[in-house]
This record gives structure tokens, sequence and C-alpha cells, in this order.
């Protein structure tokens, strides 16, 4: 039998990677977004591949719609061992810009929306004996940045997050780790960034002068979902071709 896996923010960018890594280490993989055709192009990748997928769509910012979403991921492929809560939003903006309404709405996509769902799978995940919670976070929650308050904010709080859950729920087995990128070239760098002379002084200040892939990022979540991982928890693990480092 197939261990599951669901993963939030499946639709495209780091989370499509992280759905298509998964189900190559054999994970059936439950997608959740908004974006159905973008969802169903990530399960057809998945299954093309000889992998098994589902596809769930709803706002992880609505709590009804997760509730929902655990219930249909547990019906479906009869419990959940591996959550990744990788849906985010960032805001690039002066503060002084920034309503506190969108200040909220980022830290409720990027935070709180994690913690309702992590409280909503924990118990599944204790009835089948423990499981692994993967909260993506970002080097901005530790080194932060101008312009993108909210963001540095939220992701500085899924750090605390997983280090507070981590503890909370070793005892049913339940592993929670944060993965920290640092860039990586999706909708939401390439937004910003294309082709702009920012995008050519961010990549200067890559000690690996390149952005990561997001299958680099996927590649490390898949590991640290496994079993081979079984003694990791309540840690931050950063990926960002060594720019952390020298802040
Ligand atoms: P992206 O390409 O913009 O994708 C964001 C994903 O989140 C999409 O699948 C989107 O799906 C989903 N999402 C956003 N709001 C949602 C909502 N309200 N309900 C459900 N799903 C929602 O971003 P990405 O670069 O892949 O980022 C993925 C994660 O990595 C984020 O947590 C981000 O903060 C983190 N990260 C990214 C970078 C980077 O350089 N790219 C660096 C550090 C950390 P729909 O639009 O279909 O709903």
């Amino acid at each position: 039998m197939k261990k599951v896996a669901l993963v939030t923010g499946a639709s495209r960018g780091i989370g499509r990677a992280i759905a298509i890594a998964l189900a190559e280490y054999d994970f059936s993989v439950a997608c959740f977004a908004r974006d159905r055709e973008k969802l169903d192009e990530t399960a057809a990748l998945i299954t093309a591949a000889g992998g098994t997928a589902s596809v769930h769509t709803g706002d992880v910012g609505n709590d009804e719609d997760l509730e929902k979403l655990v219930a249909a991921v547990t019906d479906l492929h009869g419990g959940i061992d591996v959550l990744v809560n990788n849906a985010g939003i960032t805001e690039g903006a002066a503060a002084k810009n920034i309503s506190p309404a969108r200040f909220r709405e980022v830290l409720n996509i990027n935070l709180v929306a994690p913690w309702v769902l992590s409280r909503a799978v924990q118990p599944v995940m204790k009835a089948r004996g423990g499981g692994v919670i993967i909260n993506v976070g970002s080097t901005y929650g530790s080194t932060g940045v101008a312009n993108n308050s909210p963001y540095c904010s939220s992701k500085a709080g899924i750090e605390g997050l997983t280090r507070a859950l981590a503890r909370e729920w070793a005892r049913d087995q339940i592993r929670v780790i944060c993965v920290a990128p640092g860039f990586v070239k999706t909708d939401m760098v390439g937004d910003n960034f294309a082709g702009t002379d920012v995008e050519k002084l961010v990549v200067s200040r890559i000690p690996m002068k390149r952005f990561g892939e997001a299958d680099e990022i996927a590649q490390l979540i898949a590991f640290l979902s496994t079993s081979k991982a079984g003694f990791v928890t309540g840690e931050t693990l950063v990926i960002d071709g060594g720019q952390r480092s020298l802040i």
C-alpha cells in the first residue's frame, strides 16, 4: 500500500515539483490549490510517469475548504502520511504602502493556514502511528528583507510554528520540519524580477551564481518525507546556494 502525501500549492512552481518528486518516491499524491486546470496538469505529469495523484481544489485561506480537503483525501486514499504546507503568497511593497488587511491576508495564507491544516491532519497521522509535516519557509524568514514585511513575518513565524508543533507532536511520531529556500525561479520571483537589472543583481549575490531549481527544493523535501530522515524534526533546513551563510 502506497503512503499518501498532501501538497498545497501543487498547481505550479515549487509545489508542482514537490508533488512530482513525492510521486517518484512512490507516494500517492493529493494535489491542492485553486486552479483546477493547472492541478490537472500536475496530476497528468504524475500519472504519465506511472504515479498516483488526485486533485482537490480550494483556498488555503478558507478553514472550511481545509476541513473538507482532509476528509476528502482521507476518504479517497485511506489516510495522510505526509503534509507539505507549500502554498504561499508574497507582497513586494514598503510597509507604509501595505494595508493592515493585506498584512493579515499574507499572514493568513502563509502562516495561519499551515497551522489550521496541520491541526486537522494531526489526528489522522496519529491514528496511523506517525507522519511528517513539512512547512515551506524562506531564507527571508531569518534574514528579513526591505519592502516585504508581511512575507518576512510569515516566514519567520512558520519556523517558530515548526519548532512548537515538532515538540508538541513528537510523542505521536509526527515530525515537523521547515525547508527554507533561497531564490527559485517561479511565478513568485519571475513576476518581480524577470529580465531586469534587479534579477542580475540578485544572481550576483548568490554564491553559486544561479537561481535554485524547483526540483532541487522538491528532492530535499521528498527525502525528508521518508523514514530515512526519521530522526529529523523541529529544524529549519536552508537550501539557497550558500547565500544566507554570507549575510
Ligand atoms: P508560485 O509559483 O507563486 O506558486 C504558489 C502556489 O501557491 C500556487 O500553486 C498557488 O496555487 C498556491 N496558492 C497561493 N495562494 C493560495 C490559496 N489562497 N489557496 C490555495 N493555494 C494557493 O510560488 P512558488 O515560488 O512556487 O512558492 C511556493 C512556496 O515556496 C511558497 O511558500 C513560497 O513562499 C516559498 N518560497 C519560494 C521562493 C522562490 O524563490 N520562488 C523562495 C523561498 C520560499 P493557485 O494559484 O492555483 O491557488
